[in-house]
């Protein structure tokens, strides 16, 4: 079982279709993009093909948790796993959307951050020890293991609006997943009681979720390295940049071909390597947090 494969959420579009079409050109192996809804994915592959790049294709919708499921056994099932994970499906409601902020809060933090969590439990236990030798077309190659998590500058702008006690707890290196879930938790019921500012929430469910998904990545990090010391993962949360897609609009700076730099540079970071890791990375340096 050599082949290498490569999986990217949410990847029918936007920032994720630019990291699947990069991977397709630099990474050696199968690069899987999946969608929740299997035309928008297919047509996709398409476009792909018609550029005379090759992409596989999976159905995944990470708020099903027996759509990641049935993926992941696939995964395991086809190639013993996966090498590269890049979670990067992600929601986020407009500005001037009307929908009250509660509503908004329970949606996007389900997605973002809790079936980002629910990737994570399912895909985590089946990531590949990197490092082995192998041989593509008769030449010597050695595996990498490597996870990303697309969070936002907007979870570190976020942060810094917390109270000093939750700022605390997202800063600390003693954070665990379970608390961590809780504190979202708590976010989304006091949004619903309307009560979340006098919580030391800030007015933001999509900084909220990605706060969640920055220090998810943080934590899990550090677990991996007690758990795995010698498989050589390397598991980052990173921000793209501000990139033109439909979630950000076109008055964004960037392409999403340049929204896929940082990802893709985390996603592939050479054997041997032993950071960064556990951080967050944007324009492929690691951020204050
Ligand atoms: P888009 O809205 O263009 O694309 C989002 C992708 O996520 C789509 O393919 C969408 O699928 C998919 N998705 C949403 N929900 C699910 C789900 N439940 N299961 C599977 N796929 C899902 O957004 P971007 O490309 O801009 O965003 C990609 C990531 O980058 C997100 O995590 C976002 O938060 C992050 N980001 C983006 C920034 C930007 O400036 N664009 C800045 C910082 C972070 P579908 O087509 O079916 O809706």
């Amino acid at each position: 079982m050599s082949t290498r494969v490569a999986v990217v959420t949410g990847s029918n579009k936007g920032i994720g279709l630019a990291i699947v079409r990069a991977l397709c050109k630099q990474f050696e192996g199968d690069v899987y993009l999946t969608a929740r809804d299997v035309g928008r994915g297919e047509d996709s592959v398409k476009v792909l093909s018609s550029e005379g790049l090759k992409a596989m294709f999976h159905q995944l919708d990470i708020n099903d948790l027996d759509s990641i499921k049935t993926a992941a056994a696939y995964f395991k099932g086809k190639y013993g796993g996966v090498d590269i994970l890049i979670n990067n499906a992600g929601i986020a409601f407009k500005a001037a959307d009307k929908t009250p902020f509660d509503v908004q809060a329970e949606v996007t933090l389900n997605t973002n951050f809790f079936a980002t969590r629910d990737m994570l439990t399912h895909f985590l236990p089946i990531v590949k020890a990197g490092g082995c030798v192998i041989t593509i077309c008769g030449k010597q190659s050695t595996t990498i293991s490597r996870v990303v998590n697309v969070s936002s500058f907007v979870s570190a702008l976020t942060l810094n609006k917390c109270s000093s006690e939750l700022q605390q707890r997202f800063r600390s290196e003693d954070l665990t997943e379970d608390e961590l879930v809780a504190l979202m938790q708590q976010f989304v019921s006091e949004a619903k009681k309307g009560k979340h500012k006098e919580g030391g929430w800030p007015d933001s469910a999509y900084g909220t979720s990605k706060v969640g998904v920055t220090a998810l990545s943080m934590i899990l990090a550090r677990q991996v390295s007690k758990q795995r010391p010698n498989d050589g993962i390397l598991l980052n949360a990173c921000c793209p940049g501000w990139v033109r897609t439909d979630m950000a609009g076109d008055k964004a700076p960037k392409s999403p071909e340049e929204g896929a730099v940082t990802p893709v540079y985390l996603a592939l970071l050479p054997p041997g390597a032993t950071e960064p890791h556990g951080k967050f990375v944007s324009d492929k340096q690691v951020q204050p947090w």
